[in-house]
């Protein structure tokens, strides 16, 4: 069985330590074997990027800007092979792979602009014949640390920006679906990116704990579920480590009466089943506003369920794939039958989906739930699951309230006709990523990514600008070149 192993100095390197299956949720079958790296494997790779940094650090932006040049080309010419990857892996669609990738290509062409990004700033004369600039100067050895549910996107969240900035990077990509990262992680070793700047690292807890507590390491990027966000947090802070650490979700829509509900379930289906769910920014609450709206809202959304088709990722014709493992399907089933359980109205029920050919699958069908309040536990987790849950409520302000309070803040969307009610909505509601008739509300590659409340830990977002800032740090340099001859007094007032 084929052992996906760790990229370290330009190679690929297995440690004979312990293995991890990786399977096909699809088809349920685990068909390759991921390598675990031993604590000493994470630290040749940390040897390897410290030894790369110097040279790496005095490379001229434009030169780290044209590596990423061609990683770009390079990604588009192998976007097939790579979707593939996530899709044996991950069971995303391909059109959603696609869509994963593209995204992902987009912060690349962001990092190509390092020379503009990293100018700096400057001022003449601050002084009689003082200078004064800051330059932004990069950190060291890096990390990365990634979730299974965009093993393509999020990493490039990370190492192109880390890297165009003057940093050598160590990424440790999620242990279920590591084909794919590995394979691009190679691909900008063949765009010409010299051996030891980017490393991967396959593993788990033990290598994720070596990145943390490693003095050679100065930052840690986090992307994942919110307790493990919490501890990297806590870990690489008591570390001394710059730290940003995204965690996990729960996004609600608020329908409101005047909204154009066609369109708005139109949106909400995609945000809400696609990719089985399993987005950060899904959509998995609705709330609507009024029981007029309710009632239109479950209806329509009825009607549009019923051509949904979850299947196998090779297949275009279907909507979505499988989730990731045995577990967390019996995870999300388990929270739909416990709203049952807690009074909810079980609408569409996708316990028990029937995919031809692919019995043994990891399998949910898009599901429905009417009539969910905020004591359920089904509300409160965040299930990450093909699993809509509507909520009915009086008025804005109560709907507002609703999302305020919960315990998560990173992406939220109205569906409204009124531009007074928007712009109160995005004013005043408690979420880093806002949506107006906007299901997704990601931002661009040249914004930042981030959440509020329990969904970010550390003070920058990702990727954009933010990122630039997180991956350097700033020196400010004053300057005076004295004329010969020319001495300045002894002065004990501060300089003014
Ligand atoms: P996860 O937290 O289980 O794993 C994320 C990473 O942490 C993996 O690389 C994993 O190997 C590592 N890890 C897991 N347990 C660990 C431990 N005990 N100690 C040290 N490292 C550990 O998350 P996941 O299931 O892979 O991804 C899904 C989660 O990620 C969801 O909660 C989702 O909302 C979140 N997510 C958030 C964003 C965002 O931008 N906020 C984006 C994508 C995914």
């Amino acid at each position: 069985m084929t052992i996906i192993g760790h990229l370290i100095n330009g190679e690929i390197y297995n440690d004979n330590n312990r293995t991890q299956d990786v399977f096909n949720p699809a088809t349920g079958k685990a068909e390759k074997k991921v390598a675990l790296a031993s604590k000493a494997t994470v630290e040749k790779a940390i040897a390897a990027a410290q030894e790369a940094y110097p040279a790496w650090r005095n490379t001229p932006p434009i030169k780290r800007a044209r590596v990423m040049f061609r990683f770009k080309e390079l990604l588009e010419q192998n976007a097939d092979k790579i979707c593939q990857l996530i899709g044996q892996e991950h069971g995303k669609i391909s059109h959603d792979a696609a869509g994963e990738l593209q995204r992902g290509i987009e912060n690349v062409e962001f990092a190509c602009g390092a020379p503009e990004l990293l100018k700096g700033e400057h001022s003449k004369n601050v002084g009689p014949n003082i200078d004064s600039w800051s330059e932004f100067q990069p950190l060291g050895v890096v990390a990365g640390i990634t979730p299974f549910n965009f093993p393509a996107m999020v990493p490039m969240w990370m190492f192109p920006l880390a890297i165009v900035c003057g940093n050598t990077f160590i990424l440790k990509p999620s242990e279920r679906d590591p084909s794919s990262t590995l394979f691009i992680a190679q691909l900008l070793q063949e765009a010409g990116l010299p051996d030891g700047v980017m490393n991967v690292i396959n593993g788990d807890k033990e290598a994720v704990d070596t990145l943390l507590t490693d003095q050679r390491v100065k930052a840690v990027s986090f992307v994942g579920s919110t307790p493990i966000a919490e501890y990297i947090y806590a870990t690489a802070s008591a570390n001394g480590k710059r730290c940003q650490a995204l965690g996990g979700a729960k996004n609600h829509a608020i329908v409101m009466p005047d909204a154009d509900m066609d369109n708005a379930v139109n949106q909400l289906v995609g945000a809400a089943f696609g990719s089985s769910g399993e987005r950060c920014m899904a959509l998995s609450v609705a709330v609507a506003v009024g029981n007029e709206a309710g009632d239109a809202l479950v209806e329509k959304m009825q009607q549009a369920m019923k051509g949904l088709s979850v299947g196998e990722y090779s297949n275009a014709n279907n909507d979505f794939g499988p989730v990731i493992t045995q577990a967390h399907q019996d995870k999300v089933v388990g929270y739909i039958s416990s709203a049952v359980e807690q009074g909810a109205t079980l609408v569409v029920d996708g316990r028990n989906p029937t995919v031809e050919g692919y019995e043994n699958g990891f399998f949910v069908g898009a599901t429905l739930i009417d009539n969910v309040t905020a004591s359920m536990d089904s509300y409160k987790a965040e299930i990450f699951g093909p699993v809509l849950q509507v909520i009915r409520v009086k008025t804005m302000e109560e709907a507002m309230q609703l999302i305020n309070e919960h315990e998560y803040g990173n992406g939220t969307c109205i569906f409204t006709r009124d531009g007074e009610a928007a712009r109160y909505f995005s004013d005043h509601i408690e979420v880093g990523m806002v949506g107006i008739n906007v299901p997704l509300p990601v931002p661009v590659a040249y914004h930042s990514f981030g959440g509020w409340k329990r969904s970010l830990f550390g003070d920058l977002s990702a990727y954009g600008p933010d990122g630039v800032k997180f991956y350097t740090k700033r020196k400010t340099i004053t300057q005076r070149w004295p004329s010969s001859g020319v001495r300045e007094g002894v002065s004990f007032a501060f300089p003014s």
